[in-house]
């Protein structure tokens, strides 16, 4: 058997984390199988191992594609992920990302899959106490599309302690940037983070950005947030599926990653202006529901236990990557 023989299911393999997980895995010597029902995700950013059409909530999809690759692990970033949508549409995102997950994880029990490495998120915490937050600080998610991450958690330490499936959730904070040798990269749609919008903003995709809220409690009145590369990001998700290998044991742990960093909308702003040297039209609006001042990770608990460490810190660096995507891509 070949290193390159060791197949692992990532479902959401063909959207923007799933993609970059997908190219790290390839180069760690896994064959990473596409599970995706390319509702959000793109065909064509799978390019690292084959495709397997097919919804979550599709068992028999499930099981065909487990029973034909017989995957040593299953990585999950199958879900919905705006946070408004799932606040005026909360079914949509339960069914998808709650019984989604379930049937994934019933799936993965049937068919002996050990190990499973989740996406989670730090809208798990909802408004936190204090910063930087660490993995014990109380989860009390303020949206159905957090409350969603948060039960396929619990299911997770459920199906662990139950059926001995060793599992980690990966709770990131404001994913960001696109492939360093730029193949794959963000492409929603519609798009709602504030990087590629401010980046369509100064190229003249749209008219301007609004800045949500200018009166909150940080230097600048706008909101701080840990912005952290993808590939950072993938980069932990290998680590995370070695570390579950080389244990073995049916456990169930979190980790926080981010690089324990914040900047404010402003300086996000300001950041692109001085990457791209275009200057940004900007609207000072107001708040958005929900948004909490200030998110900034302790990942000192990933760094210990997995290894790892982030290497694109700078703010312009992350986002000369996503520039370098954005002049590529064609418009969404
Ligand atoms: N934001 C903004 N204008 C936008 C989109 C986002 O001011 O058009 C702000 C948002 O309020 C938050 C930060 O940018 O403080 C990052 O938002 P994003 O939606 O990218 O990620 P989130 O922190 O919500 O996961």
């Amino acid at each position: 058997m070949t290193d390159r023989d060791r197949p692992v299911l990532v479902t959401g393999g063909a959207g923007y984390i799933g993609s970059h997980i997908c190219k790290a895995l390839a180069r760690a010597g896994y064959l990473p199988v596409t599970f995706d029902n390319l509702i959000y995700g793109h065909e064509r950013a799978v390019k690292w191992g084959p495709l397997e059409r097919g919804d979550i909530l599709d068992r028999a999809r499930l099981d065909e594609a487990m029973r034909r690759h017989k995957p040593g692990a299953i990585l999950h970033f199958a879900a919905y992920t705006y946070v408004g949508e799932s606040v005026s549409d909360p079914g949509r995102y339960y069914r998808n990302n709650v019984c989604g997950t379930l049937t994934l994880l019933e799936a993965a029990r049937d068919n002996a899959v050990p190990y499973f490495v989740f996406s989670s998120t730090c809208a798990t915490y909802g408004i936190p106490d204090k910063v930087p937050l660490g993995e014990d600080t109380a989860q009390n998610p303020i949206n159905p599309y957090g409350e969603s991450k948060l039960f396929a958690e619990r299911m997770l330490r459920d199906f662990g302690a139950a059926h001995g499936i060793g599992s980690i959730a990966l709770r990131y904070f404001n994913a960001a940037g696109a492939d360093p040798d730029n193949e794959i990269g963000e492409s929603h749609d519609p798009e709602t983070h504030l990087i590629p919008l401010v980046l369509d903003a100064a190229s003249g995709r749209r008219e301007s950005i609004t800045v949500f809220g200018t009166d909150y409690d940080t230097p600048d009145g706008t909101c701080i947030r840990d912005y952290i590369h993808v590939a950072d990001l993938a980069d932990a998700h290998v680590r995370a599926l070695q570390h579950l290998e080389k244990s073995g044991a049916p456990s169930s742990a979190a980790y926080n990653l981010g690089n324990g960093q914040g900047f404010s909308v402003r300086e996000v702003i300001h950041a692109v202006e001085r990457v791209t040297g275009l200057e940004v039209p900007v609207v000072l609006g107001a708040r958005r529901a929900g948004d909490p001042a200030r998110l900034i990770a302790d990942s000192a608990k990933a760094r210990e236990e997995l290894g790892w460490e982030p290497h694109i810190h700078e703010l312009d660096e992350i986002i000369r990557t996503a520039w370098a995507w954005h002049q590529r891509e064609p418009r969404r």
